[in-house]
């Protein structure tokens, strides 16, 4: 069945690296038979001018019938003058909710090509295959109450931090299940010496190991340790379970391991239901407001996050093989965009890199 692929390219850098996506995803309809139907939807400030709000109603229920949604950054300068209620109706953190995405699967790679361009030693980063598996959908971004209170000069901040049992036995048993699929090693990360959800998220954690996945091995870290442990080791780790802000803080360092924020790719994943999953695919980094509009900007997050919807959404783990390889290929042969250039090394900018990895999936050395 024609699966539907909706893009909402975003704001800032987004819509150049979803345009290099796009190529690359038009190359696998062309040539490999990939069988999608492809829309574009209007998503941030571009939205916002046509329709003051992020998203409309009408491509918000598209996100929700698509089988995979393909999105490029949010957020920027612009934003400051959109009223609070325009931007949380239309975040990115309700979409996300929307669709009811709650494992974020974020890949980090060591790329030998890259070693002279990682700030990290090339033995520290060389072999690196991690998969940090975040939870998405609740913890202190969602919590309520929340808000600013009070008067100026004595005003008061809050967020609210909760996990309940149902929603860290969920996001457990995806990260077992990979990590079974792996190297049978899962490492959950937590502050269980300082906070209550923490407490509690490590006692479900062992208990879901224990009753469910007792093949694989489990181990807990701090989340303050485990940051150290990244930059220092970060080959000690395979699968790394993390609640919603630890693992979006953690999945960040990655970016120091890959070369780039830029190179980092992700997938948000909901409950499989009636062979059926609701699927976000996005980079990991933001809108990059210092380099919009230049042409730099690393399309390989997009273009990695595309082999993931080949993976998951898709069920086209060869075209997935393919493309990761061609963008190995691509950057042996020495592909750069500024972000990952080491000194001396010539940079060329997003749509080089995009043309780079369709000459390698042409010349067929991407297989
Ligand atoms: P950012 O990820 O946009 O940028 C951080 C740094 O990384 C910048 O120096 C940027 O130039 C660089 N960078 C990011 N992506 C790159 C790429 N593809 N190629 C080359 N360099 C790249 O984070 P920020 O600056 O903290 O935030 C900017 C805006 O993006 C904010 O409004 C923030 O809220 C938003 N944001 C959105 C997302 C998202 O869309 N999922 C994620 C993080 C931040």
């Amino acid at each position: 069945m024609t699966a539907k692929i909706l893009i909402l390219p975003g704001d800032g850098i987004g819509p150049e690296v979803i345009d290099q996506a796009r190529l690359v995803l038009d190359w696998f309809c062309d040539q490999r038979g990939l069988d999608v139907a492809v829309s574009e939807g209007l998503y941030g400030l571009p939205a916002y001018a046509a329709h003051g709000a992020l998203i409309s109603e009408e491509t918000l229920a598209d996100t929700v019938a698509a089988d995979a949604v393909l999105f490029g950054a949010t957020g920027g300068p612009g934003y400051d003058d959109i009223p609070t209620e325009v931007r949380r109706r239309g975040s990115l953190l309700r979409i996300r909710r929307e669709l009811g995405v709650y494992t974020n699967l974020r890949p980090i790679t060591g790329y030998p090509a890259l070693a002279g361009a990682v700030s990290l030693k090339p033995e520290t980063v060389r072999g690196v295959d991690i998969v940090v598996v975040r939870e998405l959908n609740g913890g202190i971004y969602f919590g309520q109450p929340r808000g600013i209170s009070g008067t100026e000069g004595t005003e008061v901040g809050t967020n609210t931090l909760t996990y309940a049992t149902g929603e860290i036995e969920r996001i457990a048993r995806a990260a077992f299940a990979l990590a079974r699929g792996r190297s049978g090693r899962l490492t959950s990360v937590d502050k269980s010496n300082v906070l209550e959800t923490s407490a509690l998220w490590r006692r479900v954690v062992n208990r879901i190991g224990r009753d469910e996945y007792p093949d694989v091995a489990l181990d807990h870290i701090l989340v303050d340790n485990c940051a150290m442990q990244l930059v220092r080791a970060p080959r000690q780790f395979d699968v790394l379970l993390a609640d919603n802000m630890f693992g979006d803080i953690l999945s960040d360092i990655g970016g120091a391991i890959a070369g780039s924020l830029g190179m980092l790719p992700s997938a948000s994943l909901g409950a499989s239901e009636a062979g059926r999953q609701a699927a976000l695919y996005e980079p990991v980094h933001g809108s990059a407001p210092d380099i919009t509009g230049q042409g730099i900007a690393n399309p390989l997050g997009a273009i990695l996050s595309l082999a993931m919807a080949f993976r998951h959404t898709l069920q086209q783990p060869d075209d997935a093989d393919l493309l990761e390889a061609a963008v190995d290929t691509a950057l042996q042969a020495g592909a750069r965009t500024p972000d990952i250039a080491a000194d001396g090394e010539q940079a060329g900018g997003t749509a080089d890199m995009g043309a780079a990895v369709l000459a390698a999936l042409a010349a067929g050395d991407g297989g």
